[in-house]
């Protein structure tokens, strides 16, 4: 059977390139870096010019990137340390109600100890209300963290206008960029970004591996306590190989951005309009293509399970991802689509579909086929449809 993946952005297969740059760091160079001899001066080279790649692909300096192992923890750890490090200027942070588990749940926590989180809603296609989330600063604000782009329905944040305004009213600005980084141009300096989350499995690097980047000169608490590591930062034992497979990913990722964004949303603008075209009782949810992610879409079959149809194309070898992964095995709705006002019922039938550089319009035309026959034969079967379509307000 052939098996279609549409859901990198759960995580994206590991690029054969970047196997082979860590392969001797799995095998023959295997001194621990933070050693003074040549074991350990041959890994600690190896990191430094990693460091040297992501640095430059998000247009910071080398010593501005602390490797972490992964964006949960990069999440974690800037904003529980920028609220250690700034509570006596203040415990108030501003997010939005779409943000990842990793940085909503944080803020769980950061608000069961004493801070104060304000969240700046959205409108429909996910955007956040960037004149509403001017009004929410206070004097008592010490951060506002934001995502660049939403990892179900794909929406691109205004980063460069959400940065301007915390640095007009010099608040720091955190974002998730997990999504964003290797899809689309981010430079945070020209954005005004203080601190950026990223994860390598997002593009085609190794799982277990990401970074966070903090701008010289800001002072964040350590989350991870330990040996010197990271500047004294971030203690652990160096992940060598893990480390050279990111900056390798990176480098990969983004020296090619704008081919691969006109590439892969070709093939995700085919699929849209043919789902649109061909599926009814469809609705695209998310921001217009040049608000979005090249490789996302998002649909909610009306009157449906999302589960359901994941199950069916599951069956079919095509796998997908209803909600985000993280909260399926809960039938929770959506966080992101109730926030942008989707109604629950179109929130439960919805699936994201999310594309690689190797999905092609062929693999798409199959992918419609099978979509189809699902969603007929799970409308049939649905007493939703029979009974409550046109009239499911009243549910
Ligand atoms: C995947 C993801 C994370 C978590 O990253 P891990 O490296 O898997 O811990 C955080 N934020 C967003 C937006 C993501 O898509």
């Amino acid at each position: 059977m052939e098996r279609i993946y549409l859901d990198y952005a759960a995580t994206a297969p590991l690029d054969a390139r970047v196997l082979e740059e860590m392969m001797p760091y799995l095998t023959e160079v295997y001194g621990n870096a933070s050693s003074q001899h040549r074991f350990g001066q041959v890994a600690q080279m190896a990191i430094d010019k990693a460091r040297e790649r992501v640095a430059k692909a998000i247009g910071a300096k080398p010593n501005e990137i602390y490797f972490t192992s992964g964006g949960t923890e990069s999440d974690n750890w800037a904003i529980k340390g920028i609220a250690e490090a700034r509570k006596s200027k203040g415990r108030h942070i501003i997010s939005t109600p779409i943000e990842h588990h990793a940085v909503l749940h944080t803020l769980d926590w950061l608000k069961s100890h004493g801070f104060e989180i304000t969240y700046v809603p959205v409108d429909s296609v996910g955007k956040v209300k960037l004149d509403e989330l001017e009004k929410a600063i206070r004097p008592d604000t010490i951060l506002i963290t934001v995502m660049a782009a939403n990892n179900e329905v794909g929406t691109i944040q205004s980063i460069a206008e959400i940065g301007k305004i915390a640095r007009e009213h010099g608040v720091l600005f955190h974002t998730d960029a997990v999504q964003a980084v290797g899809s689309i141009p981010i430079n945070v300096k020209d954005m005004q970004i203080d601190l950026l989350s990223m994860s390598a499995h997002k593009f085609y690097g190794p799982k277990g591996i990401g970074a966070l980047y903090i701008r010289n000169g800001i002072k964040v608490d350590k989350l991870v306590v330990g040996g010197a590591q990271e500047r004294t930062m971030r203690g652990g034992t160096y992940n060598t190989a893990a480390i050279v497979g990111m900056g390798k990913a990176i480098e990969l990722a983004t020296e090619n951005l704008d081919e691969y964004a006109k590439k892969i949303s070709e093939v995700r603008n085919y699929f849209v309009n043919k789902v649109l075209n061909e599926i009814p009782e469809v609705i695209f949810n998310g921001a217009p293509f040049e608000d979005r992610l090249p490789n996302n879409a998002n649909f909610a079959f009306k009157y449906i399970e999302g589960e359901g149809i994941l199950m069916t194309l599951d069956m079919a070898g095509i796998a997908v991802s209803s909600g985000s992964a993280c909260s399926s095995g809960s039938l929770q709705s959506s966080h992101v689509l109730l926030a942008m006002g989707l109604e629950e019922v179109f929130a439960h039938g919805s699936i994201r579909f999310t594309f690689g550089r190797s999905t092609t319009k062929e693999n798409v035309d199959y992918v419609v086929e099978i979509l189809k026959g699902a969603v007929n034969r799970l409308r049939a079967m649905s007493p939703l449809f029979n009974q409550l379509k046109g009239d499911v307000t009243d549910v």
